[in-house]
């Protein structure tokens, strides 16, 4: 049996493809892409500028799928949790942060991680499965709805669940078309890309037509201490992954965000901060500290407020940008590094799939 296409899984070319080959016009693609992306309506009945015998084919020879709602857990200070449900059943976290004067959207990449970083909760799940491209970009339609906020302006930042450069291609695939123009039209410059800095994947990177903003997670200055705390540092270290900073393709007064996670007593001294200013010269960076989010089953500590604010200090006297990041939405496990979901058994299939 020929499973029918997914509509939320295809690019606007491949969706014009698909209904060439089914007969009709490729321009169809555009009016799809504005129904599903920019008015949120994925009842084909409902897509009333396509013609009737359009609109039953669309039924019969597609799919469309749509992450679920779940849950819904709101911070007081308003950061949003969602739990969203795939059509196999596993589920993922999606955040809301409100902020303003930008309203963000934090999305996931893969169900559970790999990269098992040891302060990090999602770590903590091993790698369940990567999501596919329609649930990376479907997330953004699930939020944009419960939130009565399509139409409005709002960032993504990929720092959900998962390393999307570890799920490359899907994660690729999402951003094109998040910001097809004739779907969401999202500004790349409004799209942030976390990683833990896959060296392989970093220069593939580099080479790709949309260009979000990279945001890369040093958390030490050291190949020593980044290996304790970042597995992946011993196969791709410290010294790789400036240098292929200092080659990346920056656009004019666009910099390179250093993710620094603070664990008191580990990566936080005087000494630390010195190193990592002098390793960051020469390189368009700014500095992005989070002092860490604890959790049960986390062996560190947050810093207290006063290393933290030396810490900076340090860093900005030589002469770095640096912002210490806020932490949103702790008191519902929203935060950086909160996000799991419990009880997703792997199959032995599965466990193979990590590649490390
Ligand atoms: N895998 C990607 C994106 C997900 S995490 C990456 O590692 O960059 C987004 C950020 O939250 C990363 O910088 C991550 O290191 C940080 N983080 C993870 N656990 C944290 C915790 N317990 N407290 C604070 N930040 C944490």
């Amino acid at each position: 049996m020929v499973t029918r296409p997914d509509l939320t899984e295809l690019e606007r070319q491949a969706l014009e493809a698909a209904l060439a080959e089914r007969g009709h016009q490729r321009f169809h693609a555009g009016q799809i892409f504005r129904w599903l992306y920019r008015r949120g309506v994925t009842d084909v009945e409902a897509m009333t500028d396509l013609s009737r015998a359009l609109r039953a084919d669309l039924a019969s020879q597609f799919r469309m799928s749509t992450p679920t709602l779940a849950h819904r857990e709101k911070s007081v200070d308003g950061t949003e949790k969602f739990l969203l449900r795939l059509a196999d059943g596993r589920t993922i976290e999606s955040v809301f942060i409100p902020d303003t004067p930008s309203m963000t959207f934090c999305i996931s990449t893969q169900v559970g991680c790999a990269m098992a970083c040891s302060f990090c909760l999602t770590g903590k799940m091993g790698l369940v499965r990567n999501l596919t491209a329609g649930e990376i970009a479907g997330q953004v339609r699930v939020l944009a709805d419960a939130l009565q906020m399509r139409g409005a302006a709002f960032n993504i930042v990929l720092m959900g669940m998962g390393e999307p450069l570890h799920n490359y291609d899907e994660t690729m695939k999402a951003l094109r078309i998040l910001t097809d123009a004739q779907g969401f039209a999202m500004p790349a410059r409004r799209i942030t890309l976390s990683t833990v800095g896959l060296l392989p994947a970093l220069e593939r990177l580099a080479k790709e037509p949309v260009m979000p903003n990279l945001a890369i997670s040093l958390h030490a200055p050291t190949d020593l201490l980044r290996g304790e705390l970042v597995p992946i540092n011993r196969k791709y270290g410290v010294g790789d992954i400036i240098a292929a900073a200092k080659r990346f393709p920056l656009k004019k007064r666009s910099r390179i965000t250093f993710e620094y996670v603070l664990l008191a007593g580990v990566n936080d001294s005087p000494q630390d901060a010195r190193r990592l200013a002098k390793l960051l010269a020469g390189v368009k960076s700014k500095v992005n500290l989070i002092p860490l989010n604890a959790a049960a089953g986390i062996p560190f500590e947050r810093p207290s407020d006063a290393a933290v604010d030396q810490f900076a200090r340090i860093v900005a006297e030589h002469g770095l940008t640096v912002s210490v990041r806020k932490s949103r939405g702790r008191d519902i496990r929203a935060a950086c590094g909160q996000l799991i979901v419990e009880g997703q058994k792997k199959s032995a299939g599965q466990q193979l799939a990590v590649i490390m």
